[in-house]
C-alpha cells in the first residue's frame, strides 16, 4: 500500500474499485484479538471496514487499507460478513442488538469470535436468525500470534451453509478453522472443555513449582523431569477420554491405572502440602470426587469411573 492508501476515507466506491469481487468483510473490535483478524483478511486481499470504540486502535489497520467506519452503523452496513471480536457478549449485545441494526441484519452473515458461553450463544443466534441473518459463533483456541498462520484454530458453530459459502475467508484466519456442527452453543461448549484441560496442567503445574520450591528443588530440574514425564501423560489423557466414551469403567487388563493408586498417592501429595503449609484447597477437591466414587464402591475401578462422579450431589 502506498502512503496515499494510508488517508483512505469512508467511501464504498474505494472497495469497489480498488479490491474488486472479493467479499467485503466488517471486523468490530480492534483490540489485540481484533487488530490480528482484521489484519490478516487485510493481507490476504479482502476490502476490509474495521470499528472500534477507541478509535485511535484502528490506526495501524488503515495504514494497512482498512476503511475505517465512522459509525457502528455505517460498519455493520459496509459488508456482507460482519466479524465480532469484543471483550465480552454482554459489550456485543449493547453494540449490535438494537432496532437500527436489527433492520440491517437481513442476508448478512454475523460471525461472533468474542468468548461466551453456549447459552449466550444460543441466544444471540435466535436474535440474529429472527432478524435474517446468518450467525456462526467461534471460539478462537490460539493467541493473537497465531491468527494467519497454519496453526491458527478457530471452530465455528452454525449453519453449515454459511461456513462452507465462505470458507475462503474463514482459512485467511487460521490453517485449522473447522466448523463443529450446527447446534450454536458447541464451539463455546469444546472452548470450555479444552479450557478446563488446560487450566488442569496449568494449574497442576503451580502446584509442582510449590512443591518443589518448598523442598528445594531447582525449577530447572522440575521442567527436565516434566518433558520426560509429558508423554506419559498425554497417553493417560488420551485414555481417560477413550475409555470414558466407551464405558469401560471397570478395570481390565488394559487399565493404565486404578482410582486406588491414584489416591494412595494423591495422601502423599495433601501430607507433604499440608506439612510445608502450601494451598491444597485444588487437591480437596480431587480428594472429593476420589471420596465420592469410593462411598460408591469403585475404588477400584479405572480412573475413568470418576467422569461419573463429576455432577454435584452423586
Ligand atoms: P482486548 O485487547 O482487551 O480488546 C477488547 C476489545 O473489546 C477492544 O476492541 C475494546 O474496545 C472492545 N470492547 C470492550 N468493551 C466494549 C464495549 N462495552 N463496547 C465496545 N467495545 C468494547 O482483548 P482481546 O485479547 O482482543 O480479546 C477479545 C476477545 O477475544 C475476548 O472475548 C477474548 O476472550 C477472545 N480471545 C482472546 C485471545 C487472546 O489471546 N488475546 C485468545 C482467544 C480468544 P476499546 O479498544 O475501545 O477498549
Amino acid at each position: 500500500m502506498s502512503q496515499e492508501d494510508h488517508s483512505k476515507t469512508w467511501s464504498h466506491a474505494v472497495i469497489d474499485m480498488e479490491w474488486g469481487m472479493k467479499s467485503s468483510i466488517t471486523v468490530i473490535g480492534t483490540g489485540r484479538m481484533g487488530s490480528a483478524l482484521a489484519g490478516s483478511l487485510l493481507q490476504a486481499g479482502y476490502p476490509t471496514t474495521v470499528w472500534n470504540r477507541t478509535r485511535q486502535k484502528t490506526d495501524p489497520l488503515a495504514k494497512l487499507g482498512a476503511i475505517v467506519a465512522p459509525s457502528i452503523d455505517e460498519a455493520v452496513h459496509a459488508s456482507e460478513i460482519v466479524i465480532v471480536n469484543v471483550s465480552d457478549y454482554e459489550a456485543t449485545e449493547t453494540l449490535l442488538r438494537n432496532d437500527a441494526i436489527g433492520s440491517a441484519m437481513r442476508g448478512k452473515v454475523i460471525v461472533e469470535l468474542t468468548s461466551g458461553t453456549p447459552s449466550g450463544a444460543r441466544e444471540a443466534a435466535e436474535w440474529y436468525t429472527r432478524r435474517g441473518a446468518s450467525y456462526l459463533d467461534g471460539v478462537i483456541m490460539a493467541t493473537p500470534d497465531y491468527i494467519g498462520t497454519d496453526a491458527g484454530t478457530i471452530l465455528l458453530a452454525g449453519p453449515r451453509a454459511a461456513f462452507d459459502t465462505h470458507g475462503n475467508v474463514f482459512r485467511a484466519l487460521g490453517g485449522n478453522v473447522q466448523h463443529v456442527g450446527e447446534e450454536p452453543g458447541r464451539a463455546n461448549a469444546l472452548d470450555s472443555a479444552l479450557l478446563a484441560l488446560m487450566w488442569g496442567a496449568l494449574f497442576g503445574t503451580l502446584h509442582a513449582i510449590a512443591v518443589c520450591q518448598s523442598e528445594e528443588i531447582e525449577l530447572d530440574e522440575l521442567a527436565r523431569q516434566w518433558s520426560a514425564t509429558a508423554p506419559v501423560v498425554d497417553g493417560l489423557v488420551a485414555d481417560l477420554i477413550k475409555r470414558t466414551s466407551a464405558g469401560r469403567f471397570v478395570s481390565d487388563n488394559e487399565t493404565l491405572s486404578s482410582i486406588s493408586i491414584h489416591q494412595g498417592s494423591m495422601q502423599h501429595l495433601m501430607e507433604l502440602m499440608r506439612s510445608r503449609k502450601i494451598d491444597g484447597s485444588v487437591i480437596d477437591g480431587y480428594d472429593a470426587i476420589i471420596k465420592r466414587a469410593t462411598a460408591a464402591g469403585h475404588l477400584h475401578d479405572d480412573f475413568a469411573a470418576l467422569s461419573q462422579f463429576l455432577a454435584v450431589g452423586k
